[in-house]
């Protein structure tokens, strides 16, 4: 039955369009930190829509399921097959086209973020989703993570960035949503069905994507703040201030410290904070925002919301603030058992979920390490759990202290997973707290667009 299937595949891909051989197929089926390994009889590498919808439409008759993947950078396992047809997405490359004046831009789903950022910079124009993995990255995975970055704050997440979606269905017919209108309200926005559904749903072949003028003005600063109360003061007065702020980081000091410990090369300007925040401002105007971020920067040092303030001098600078706030993952990375979370909670309540969550931690395990950063801002923490040092993996109580973790979020309002997803890793806590009448929604879309099963069985809410 299957080796009937892969013929027809084959057939129809032409030798650059699949493949079988285990080296060729073998960087697909690791997950980049190696958390899983996955396996697979057939890699489909199609060029084209009507080359995906072929692929599904013969696995389907087949009953033979799909597994998308993109770059593979996805951080909770959705895009590892095991046993499932592998289809990548990396010859769907082109950028069809970019409409300055519309501005907006229709791009194939394999196309990688760094390359749409420099085609709409090519435009004179802004395309804002930025995020660690932009160098590999797809626009299918982003979208169908619902991707967010460190812009979130300014533009939204990808969702926000869409106006429009090409997806091949789970009975290989395809969804021609590829619009580039602002306004449309002609009945349900179906597009949205496919963003952060995690290859559920269908295969997502082409994005229509929302392009913004580019920023003329650009600051970068570092801000050493005494608590998470302070930065949320420091926030606001940030926002308010300049109306220009694009981004809002924190990183605490072990954090930190691992980093500069670990990453070559990092440097941190201000060793004495006990917190330290990334504040980006950009703007279209090409003059006045260095003055307002002066202004707010220093009128926070009076009100005591920042102990020391650094405004990037140059775009070294500006670069070097950023790869320490970056290289933030691979500076824990070597140290030893750990347990990562990216959960979020209203900002206001970020002060309350730090102060309890680390209370959670100490409690069920003394020594932890916690390693908190990421997008404050949004209400988004990495927040991750690490062995003492020196101790013995065998006896960190990972488990119990993620649970802890999750908890902490859902009772102060919050999700398990704000920007990464559900995939396969987070699958427990996803059935844990999210309401079962929502989850039993989700399985009737899921059952009604893909009642074979066919698109990633295993992700989501299997
Ligand atoms: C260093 C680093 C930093 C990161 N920082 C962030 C961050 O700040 N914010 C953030 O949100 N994420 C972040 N991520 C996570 C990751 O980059 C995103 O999830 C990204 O959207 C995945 O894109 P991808 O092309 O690699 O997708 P993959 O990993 O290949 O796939 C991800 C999911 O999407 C599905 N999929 C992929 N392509 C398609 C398609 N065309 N149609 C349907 N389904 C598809 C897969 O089946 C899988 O379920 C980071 C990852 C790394 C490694």
């Amino acid at each position: 039955m299957s080796s009937d299937l892969f013929a027809k595949l084959a057939a129809r891909l032409g030798p650059k369009g699949h493949s079988t051989d285990a080296a060729t197929i073998a960087p697909h089926l690791v997950e980049w930190r190696d958390k899983l390994r996955g396996e697979t009889p057939f890699l489909a590498m199609p060029a084209s829509t009507e080359e995906v919808s072929d692929v599904v439409r013969l696995c389907a008759e087949a009953g033979v399921s799909i597994t998308p993947q993109g770059g593979n950078t996805g951080l909770v396992g959705g895009q590892i097959p095991m046993g499932e047809v592998l289809l990548s997405t990396k010859r769907l490359n082109r950028i069809r086209a970019i409409d300055a004046v519309d501005d907006s831009l229709i791009v194939e789903a394999g196309v990688v973020l760094t390359a749409v950022q420099q085609a709409a910079r090519d435009a004179d124009r802004l395309f804002p989703l930025s995020l660690g993995s932009e160098g590999t990255a797809t626009i299918g995975g982003l979208v169908s993570t619902n991707a967010g970055g460190v812009h979130v704050l300014r533009y939204g997440m990808m969702r926000d960035l869409v106006l429009g979606l090409e997806a091949v269905l789970p009975d290989g017919r395809v969804f021609a949503g590829l619009r580039t209108l602002r306004k449309d309200n002609t009945g349900y926005d179906l597009k949205q069905l496919f963003i952060g559904a995690e290859g559920t749903l269908g295969i997502v072949t082409a994005a229509s994507l929302r392009l913004f003028p580019r920023p003329r003005e650009h600051i970068v600063a570092l801000a050493a703040v005494p608590s998470p109360e302070r930065a949320l003061e420091l926030l606001h007065r940030a926002k308010a201030g300049t109306g220009s702020l694009s981004a809002f980081e924190v990183m605490n000091r072990l954090s930190v410290a691992l980093t500069v410990k670990n990453v070559p090369n990092i440097r941190d300007p201000m060793p004495e904070a006990t917190l330290l925040a990334l504040l980006e401002f950009e703007s279209a105007a090409s003059e006045g925002l260095r003055e307002a971020v002066e202004g707010v920067l220093s009128d926070a040092l009076g009100a005591g919301e920042a102990e020391n303030a650094l405004i990037a001098e140059n775009e070294t600078q500006a670069r070097a603030f950023w790869a320490l706030r970056e290289s933030i993952s691979a500076g824990h990375r070597p140290e030893g058992a750990q347990t990562s979370h990216d959960v979020s909670v209203p900002v206001s309540r970020t002060p309350a979920f730090l102060l309890k969550a680390d209370a959670a931690m100490r409690a069920i395990y003394p020594p932890a390490r916690i390693v908190a950063f990421g997008h404050m801002g949004d209400g988004n923490f990495h927040y991750t759990l690490m062995q003492a040092e020196g101790a013995d993996p065998k006896e960190f109580p990972g488990e119990a202290l993620s649970s802890a973790v999750h908890e902490t979020a859902h009772a102060l309002g919050g999700s398990i997973s704000a920007e990464h997803g559900i995939g396969v890793m987070r699958l427990a806590d996803f059935a844990r707290f999210k309401a079962p009448a929502t989850i039993a929604l989700m399985r009737s879309v899921k059952a009604a667009l893909d009642p074979k099963g066919v698109m990633n069985p295993r992700v989501l809410a299997p």
